[in-house]
C-alpha cells in the first residue's frame, strides 16, 4: 500500500474500524485516536504529524541497537534472497541457525549449550514449561511438574505465559489458567519491606520460595522461574540478598532455577544478561526482545547441560516446536545484531560509561516530591511516583497518577512507560551522555507537570 499523501485520520480510521490492541482499552483508544508511528531512527520515533518522540523504552524494552542500522535490514534482506524460509522440523536446518546457535552458546554463560527456538518471549516461556516437565518425566520423576513463580511477574501473555505470570487483572479476565503453578511473594521493598532493611527483606522474600516448597512437597516441585529484574511489574530490583538465597534453596532441593531474561537479556543490564549481573546461574533462560533488538520477531530458550544431556539422551522424540522455530531471515537478523553489539562494545558501553551515568542522572529524581524511589542497573530504570515520601505511603489510585505522567509524557515528545504507580524507562543501549540528559530534561519536566496536578508543586 502507498502511504504517501495518506492522512493520520485516514490511518487512525481503518484502526479504529479493525484494528484490535493489545493490553488496550479498544473504546477509549477509538474515541482519542491512535498515534500513527512513520519512522525512527538512532532513538527517536516520527510519527505521520511530524512530530519526533525520544523513545525511552526501546519499543517494548526490545530495539536495543537503536533504529537504522542498515546492517540488520541488509542481513535480512540477503536471507530471505538466499533462503526466505524452510523448517527444522524434518531432519533439516539452515546456516543462520546453526550459527546463532554457536553465538548464543559464547555469549550466555557457562553450562548453557543447547538452544531451542521460537518467535515471542511468550512462546519461549511456553517452551519452558514443556522441557522442565519432560525432563522430570525422563529422569524418572513425573510428579515433579509444579512451577513456582512471583506475584506481579510477567512471562508473557499465551495461556500459559499468564498463568505463570502473577499479573492479578490477567488472572481475572483469563479464567484458564494453567494447573500446577504457584506463586509466591515479589522481592518489592519499598511496597512491601515494612520495617526490615532491604537484605532482611529480600531473604525474606526468597525465604518464601522455601516455605512453599515445603508446602506443596519438594519432590513434586520441578521448577523456579524468575525475572533477574521484574520488568513489566514495574522495574522492580530485589535486594542483593534475594537471588543468593534463591539459588541456595533451589540446589538445597534440587529444583531446575530459569531465568526469564527476555527483558534483561542482551546488554540491558550492563552485561549481556541479567543473571551475569545478579549472580544468578539458571538451568535455563528464555529470551526475546533484544536477540534481534526487535527487527524481526525471534525467541529462544538456552537450555543448560544438565536438562539437555538428560533430554537428548533419554526423551526420544519431544513433540514440541514452532513452524518458524529458527527461521532464517530472524537468525540472521539476530547473528548481526550481535556481531554489532559485540565489535561496537555496545554492552560494555552500557556496563562501563553510560548506564552507571543514566543511573546516577536518574538518582538525582530522588528528591523530586513526587518521587520515592529510582532503582535500575544499566540502562533499566524504574521509578515510583508516592503520596507521602517519608512514610514510603503509595497513592490508592497508583494506576490513574501514573496515566498522568504517561501523558504528559506522550504530549510532549517523550514515551515513558507507567506501571501502575511506577514509571519506567528502558531506552536504546546506543544512547549517548547527551542523549541521556536530553532524556533527563523530559523526564523532568514530565514529572513536575505531574506534580502539578496532583497538588504536589
Ligand atoms: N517474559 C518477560 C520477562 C517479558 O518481559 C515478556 C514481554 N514483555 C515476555 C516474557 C513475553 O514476551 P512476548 O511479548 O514477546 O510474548
Amino acid at each position: 500500500m502507498n502511504h504517501i499523501n495518506k492522512s493520520t485520520e485516514y490511518w487512525q480510521e481503518l484502526d479504529r474500524a479493525h484494528h484490535l490492541h493489545p493490553f488496550t482499552d479498544t473504546k477509549s483508544l477509538n474515541e482519542k485516536g491512535t498515534r500513527v508511528i512513520t519512522k525512527a531512527d538512532g532513538i527517536y520515533l516520527w510519527d505521520s504529524d511530524g512530530n519526533r518522540v525520544l523513545d525511552g523504552m526501546a519499543g517494548l524494552w526490545c530495539v536495543n541497537i537503536g533504529y537504522g542500522r542498515k546492517e540488520l535490514v541488509d542481513a535480512a534482506q540477503r536471507q530471505m534472497m538466499e533462503l526466505p524460509y524452510y523448517n527444522t522440523f524434518f531432519q533439516t536446518t539452515n546456516a543462520p541457525a546453526t550459527e546463532l546457535s554457536q553465538l548464543l552458546a559464547e555469549i550466555t554463560p557457562e553450562g548453557l549449550n543447547r538452544v531451542f527456538f521460537a518467535n515471542s518471549g511468550s512462546e519461549a516461556v511456553d517452551t519452558v514449561i514443556r522441557l522442565v516437565r519432560r525432563y522430570w518425566q525422563v529422569e524418572g520423576q513425573p510428579d515433579r511438574n509444579v512451577i513456582i513463580s512471583r506475584n506481579n511477574a510477567y512471562h508473557g501473555s499465551t495461556v500459559a505465559g499468564a498463568s505463570l505470570g502473577g499479573m492479578d487483572p490477567m488472572h481475572e479476565q483469563s479464567g484458564l489458567m494453567m494447573p500446577g503453578i504457584e506463586h509466591i511473594m515479589q522481592p518489592y521493598w519499598y511496597k512491601d519491606g515494612g520495617d526490615l532493611s532491604p537484605e532482611e527483606f529480600g531473604l525474606k522474600a526468597a525465604q518464601a520460595l522455601e516455605e512453599r516448597i515445603l508446602e506443596v512437597g519438594p519432590e513434586k516441585v520441578a521448577a523456579f522461574i524468575g525475572e533477574p529484574i521484574q520488568g513489566a511489574g514495574g522495574v522492580i530490583v530485589p535486594p542483593e540478598t534475594y537471588w543468593p538465597e534463591i539459588q541456595r534453596i533451589c540446589e538445597k532441593y534440587n529444583i531446575l532455577l530459569v531465568a526469564d531474561e527476555v527483558i534483561c537479556g542482551f546488554g540491558r543490564t550492563g552485561n549481556w544478561f541479567g543473571s551475569e549481573t545478579f549472580g544468578i546461574k539458571p538451568d535455563l533462560m528464555s529470551m526475546a526482545k533484544g536477540m534481534s533488538s526487535g527487527y524481526l520477531p525471534i525467541s529462544a530458550v538456552m537450555v543448560g547441560d544438565r536438562v539437555a544431556d538428560s533430554l537428548i539422551e533419554k526423551s526420544g522424540e519431544f513433540y514440541h516446536g514452532y513452524t518458524y522455530s529458527g527461521h532464517p531471515a530472524s537468525c540472521a537478523v539476530a547473528i548481526e545484531n550481535i556481531r554489532l553489539m559485540r565489535d561496537e562494545g555496545i554492552v560494555d558501553r552500557v556496563r562501563d560509561e553510560t548506564g552507571p551515568y543514566f543511573q546516577k542522572r536518574l538518582r538525582e529524581l530522588e528528591d523530586h516530591p513526587l518521587i520515592g524511589e529510582v532503582v535500575g542497573y544499566g540502562l533499566v530504570a524504574g521509578m515510583v511516583m508516592v503520596k507521602n515520601k517519608e512514610t514510603r505511603e503509595l497513592f490508592e489510585n497508583g494506576s490513574e497518577v501514573g496515566n498522568i505522567c504517561r501523558d504528559h509524557c506522550f504530549n510532549n515528545g517523550l514515551i515513558m512507560r507507567a506501571c501502575g504507580d511506577r514509571m519506567v524507562l528502558s531506552p536504546p543501549l546506543v544512547m549517548t551522555k547527551a542523549e541521556i540528559d536530553e532524556l533527563l530534561e523530559k523526564v523532568k519536566y514530565c514529572l513536575d507537570l505531574t506534580a502539578k496536578d496532583l497538588g504536589k508543586l
